[in-house]
């Protein structure tokens, strides 16, 4: 039986190449997987144009632990969070400052609004004590693009530092060091870059490291820590997930040799592009507006006026090998398809079709 593909970004669908480069045993002492490591991390500095400037920090986990441990070394314990949230990724970064006890601020944009640039530098202007700003790239959980060049500007100008969640956005759209200010830019394996999931990683400016020191509440999440003894070392501190290391540097590979970021960001828009016409056809609306539409994830309003049903919408979707996401929207009943992965025309119309069949068997035409 063929795997479904995966629109649940992520874990998303991967080549088999990335899969096969799981099929050996690293020691993690070992020179060659430490040399595996180093490439990894140099690629991904010179994903954001950042050699010289910046440093790749890996970390075992998902990419919340990245996103907690790039908070947690990088604020001062005396410092403050402004959080920018228009959804769950941004409500998140909030809660984990909140969590470890540092002070804390949310502007808070709604579900279906992009972060609004001017409300920022008032928000700035208003509170000297914020030293720190969160900004979510892509909203994953409705699929809405933040205005990051003007979010970065308006902070700049502020004088305060911009740590930036670009989970799902990484590796696809544009974040290029000499383009914006910003300390850190976080993401993970498995996201635009086509790995499997197990490790996050942060990309961050080496003087605002180097002054985070004694900043982190947790051990296992101290950024500066697991630098220094990648530094000293060449490891991981602590066991690395060896396997999830070589799949990314498969998938590293791979990405180049596809055009690297213009290639992928291409494939992604003509993806999206196919869902959303598709979803047109089937008479299903879209919950953003074109314009602030990300080609990562679409989130799609339920059919009105029908019983909607997700579990069985979704079992009748996997029946025929597409797997989805469920939305994640308070107010509104939504799903989510992604559009990322290893993953292009064929598939998407493998999508589309299932998700036409599906609304028939369950009568849930609009
Ligand atoms: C995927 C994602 C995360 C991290 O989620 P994990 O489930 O911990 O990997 C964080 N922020 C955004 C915007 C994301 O898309």
């Amino acid at each position: 039986m063929r795997e479904p593909i995966l629109l649940t970004p992520g874990p998303l669908t991967t080549t088999l190449k990335t899969k096969t480069a799981m099929l050996r045993d690293w020691g993690s002492w070992d020179s060659d997987f430490n040399a595996l490591t180093a490439g990894v991390c140099q690629r991904l500095v010179r994903l954001i144009d950042g050699e010289g400037q910046f440093v790749c920090v890996p970390l075992q986990g998902s990419g919340t632990f990245a996103v907690e441990a790039a908070v947690g070394s990088l604020l001062p314990r005396d410092g403050k969070l402004l959080v920018l949230a228009n959804g769950a990724y941004g409500q998140r970064m909030a809660r984990l400052t909140a969590q470890m006890g540092r002070a804390h601020a949310v502007i808070d944009f709604g579900e279906t609004a992009p972060v609004d640039p001017r409300r920022v530098a008032e928000a700035l202007a208003a509170d000297p004590a914020i030293t720190h700003v969160g900004v979510i790239h892509c909203e994953t959980s409705t699929g809405i693009l933040n205005p990051l060049a003007e979010v970065a500007a308006v902070v700049a100008a502020a004088g305060r530092r911009l740590v930036i969640d670009a989970m799902s956005s990484f590796g696809a759209l544009p974040i290029l060091a000499g383009e914006l200010a910003f300390d850190a830019v976080i993401a993970s394996s498995n996201k635009c870059l086509e790995g499997v999931p197990g490790m996050g990683f942060v990309l961050v400016r080496e003087t605002a490291l180097a002054a985070a020191e004694g900043n982190s509440p947790s051990l296992s999440l101290d950024l500066l820590d697991q630098w220094r003894y990648l530094q000293r070392t060449g490891q991981w501190r602590y066991t690395p997930p060896t396997h999830v290391v070589a799949a990314l540097a498969a998938a590293l590979r791979q990405y180049d040799e596809q055009g690297g970021r213009p290639a992928r960001l291409a494939r992604y828009q003509a993806n999206c592009a196919a869902l959303l016409g598709g979803l047109e056809r089937l008479g299903l609306k879209p919950f953003l507006a074109p314009e602030l539409q990300a080609p990562v994830i679409v989130t799609v309003h339920a059919p009105a006026g029908t019983a909607w049903d997700f579990q069985r919408f979704y079992a009748a979707v996997k029946a025929r090998g597409v797997v989805l996401y469920p939305g994640k929207l308070t107010s509104v009943e939504t799903f989510r398809v992604g559009c990322i992965g290893a993953i292009g025309a064929a598939e998407m119309g493998q999508a589309i079709d299932a998700i036409a069949h599906a609304l028939n068997e369950l009568g849930l035409q609009p």
